[in-house]
């Protein structure tokens, strides 16, 4: 069994990230969708709203998983026992990081692999930092997310507006 894990911060999920979930679902039997829990900027969306908002976005996708990770990718990938990583890359920019990563990973787990896709050039320009810039100025994200999530987001947002959410908006 071919089991893929796509780890990031997905805050929130992108059209880009449907895209690398696609097609890497297409290339694995499974692939688990790794939310990183300890990601170090303060998050716009919590745990639970990322997880709410990419169960809607990829609800068409029968053979991936959510699940959410603390630590070490290493230590998730040997736990959830797969050994390849689908990373997306769009442009060059992203690649000295991605290499560095990957480098750092394969060295602390030799077995394992990482495997990039290159964006899609219609998404190469979303990202989730562009998608928070343009929700902190009221503007419209129906180009950047997929639209099953977009209700969410929007529910979730109105909600901190009324002072029932999580206020940190970072
Ligand atoms: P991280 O904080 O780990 O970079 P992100 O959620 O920002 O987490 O990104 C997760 C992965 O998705 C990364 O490999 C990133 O390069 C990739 N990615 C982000 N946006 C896009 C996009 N528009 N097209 C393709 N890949 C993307």
């Amino acid at each position: 069994m071919i089991k893929f894990v796509y780890p990031g911060s997905f805050d929130p999920l992108t059209k880009g990230h449907v895209d690398i979930i696609e097609r890497g679902a297409k290339l694995a039997d499974r692939l688990i969708v790794g939310i990183l829990m300890n990601a170090t900027k303060q998050p716009m969306f919590t745990l639970e709203e990322r997880i709410e908002i990419i169960q809607a976005g990829i609800s068409h996708l029968s053979n991936v998983d959510i699940i959410p990770f603390d630590g070490l990718l290493v230590d998730f990938l040997k736990q959830q026992e797969a050994r390849t990583v689908v990373r997306g890359l769009r442009a060059v920019s992203d690649f000295e990081y991605e290499l560095q990563m990957a480098q750092a990973n394969r060295n602390l787990y030799p077995e394992m692999e990482t495997i990039f896709l290159c964006t899609n050039v219609e998404y190469s320009f979303i990202s989730s930092t562009v998608v928070k810039d343009i929700l902190r100025h009221g503007g419209d994200i129906s180009h950047l997310v997929p639209e099953e999530s977009i209700h969410i987001i929007e529910k979730i947002l109105g909600g901190k507006e009324n002072g029932s959410g999580s206020t940190d908006g970072n």
